[in-house]
């Protein structure tokens, strides 16, 4: 169990598949199936039109950020460095609602938090974010 002051980091992630690939929850359900998980390990998936779609519940820890999992709630952007203004639009709502439920979290790229050869989400999550305004 995830508990609501457990969660301290943010973590914005993207799918690493082609940016014409229309996927979504479903697949990534599937796919992380097949690593022998528990099941999609993000929290919310945005589709390449913008679409928000639920993973796993807010109370269920994550399986997404190796060693952060407890700590963290994971998004996750269909694409792999071209991302829609609707997603982008999606991930700003996400993360003002997840700001104003949970106190003191802090947004961060998957690339950012742990030590990975992972380049994900491919762009420069703190940066967008202080373009935005989301702090
Ligand atoms: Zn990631």
């Amino acid at each position: 169990m995830l508990n609501k002051r457990d969660i301290k980091y943010i973590v914005v992630h993207c799918s690493d598949t082609p940016n014409n690939e229309k996927i979504g929850a479903k697949e990534i359900h599937k796919m992380h199936l097949s690593f022998g998980w528990d099941g999609i390990g993000y929290h919310k998936v945005i589709n390449r039109n913008g679409i928000i779609e639920n993973g796993r519940p807010e109370y269920w820890v994550g399986a997404h950020v190796k060693g952060k999992n407890d700590l963290s709630l994971g998004v996750c952007l269909i694409g792999r460095n071209k991302f829609t203004k609707n997603q982008y639009e999606s991930l700003e709502q996400i993360l003002i609602y997840w700001k104003s439920v949970y106190d003191n979290v802090k947004i961060v790229g998957h690339r950012d938090i742990v030590k990975t050869d992972k380049t994900c989400p491919n762009f420069d999550v703190n940066e967008w974010c202080i373009k935005r305004g989301i702090y």
